[in-house]
């Protein structure tokens, strides 16, 4: 049987970045919150809670004092970091250095709107962690729009100012920008800008060329990570013979019947340990 682990698969940089913040961390303390997953995988919170990393919610938070908080890839909005400051918590900043840019950038647009009640919109999932970051740059102002249905919610007589939420497919951003762009009053300006991480977007190509390759292909990814759900989806199009799975005991002996090939692939919250189980399993028992 022939086995393969994509190379295009896996944590990304930022989400690498949070958990060696973490690990490092943990060696020096007796425990550390961690403001919700670190990353959308049940297996790689398990071990880091093994560590000493426990998982709250924003509601468990705002109730914290005299601790230690991490704060993962996603971001945080302003009013995170004031209750830190008011209530003696120690934050551990693991924001992803793109997306501290781009609440920056987020920032910056919507105090030089304010005077011509410019509006910044954000292209991305409602409640997303990332996006509620974002949104909390402009004083909860900016718009998020998830679909083209949303659109309505902008005033086209106002100047806008587009971004996106990292993890944003590409095409939807360039689609529903140019759609703002139509339907923008004569004469108000509209800027779009494309904050994509190229991280996940250039995944797409790379994993359909993978997937393509193999007669079975595993996708494994957390069941909440909206990023694995896309990739999935874009390798199951390609190849019908996709099986999501989230732990090993999902694994079904009888997916390899008549399989001479199985590619391994992952979403960015995907460990690289459990990919590599996952194929010791494989060439262990066929
Ligand atoms: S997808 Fe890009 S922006 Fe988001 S955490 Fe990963 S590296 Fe950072």
């Amino acid at each position: 049987m022939k086995v393969e682990i994509s190379k295009h698969s896996g944590f990304c940089f930022g989400v690498v970045n949070a958990i060696e913040i973490a690990e490092k961390a943990l060696k020096n303390s007796n425990g550390i919150f961690s403001l919700g997953d670190i990353v959308h995988n049940g297996a790689e919170i398990e071990r880091l809670k093994e560590l000493g990393l426990t998982t709250i919610t924003r509601e468990e938070y705002f109730k914290l004092n005299n601790c230690q908080v991490l704060i993962r890839a996603h971001g945080e909005p302003p009013e995170t970091y004031e209750y830190a400051k008011a209530n003696n918590i120690t934050l551990i900043d693991a924001t992803c250095p793109v997306v501290l840019k781009l609440q920056k950038r987020v920032k910056k647009s919507h105090m030089e709107g304010i005077q011509d009640n410019g509006q910044v919109i954000i292209l991305g999932k409602k409640g997303h962690a990332e996006v509620v970051g974002l949104v909390g740059q402009t004083g909860n102002s900016a718009i998020v729009i998830e679909s083209e249905e949303d659109i309505e919610t902008i005033d086209f007589s106002c100047p806008v100012t587009i971004y996106s939420q990292t993890t944003y497919p590409l095409d939807k951003f360039k689609s529903l920008s140019k759609k703002i762009k139509a339907r923008a009053d004569d004469g108000v300006q509209v800027t779009s800008r494309d904050t994509v991480c190229r991280q996940v977007a250039n995944r797409v190509p790379q994993l359909k060329n993978f997937a393509a390759k193999f007669d079975l292909v595993l996708f494994v990814s957390g069941k909440k990570s909206s990023n694995g759900r896309f990739l999935y989806q874009e390798c199951e199009n390609i190849n019908p013979n996709t099986k999501f799975i989230s732990t090993m005991e999902e694994l079904d002996k009888n997916w390899f019947a008549n399989v001479q090939s199985v590619g391994i692939c992952g979403a960015t919250s995907t460990p690289q340990w459990l990919m590599e189980k996952v194929a010791n399993w494989i060439s262990e028992n066929f």
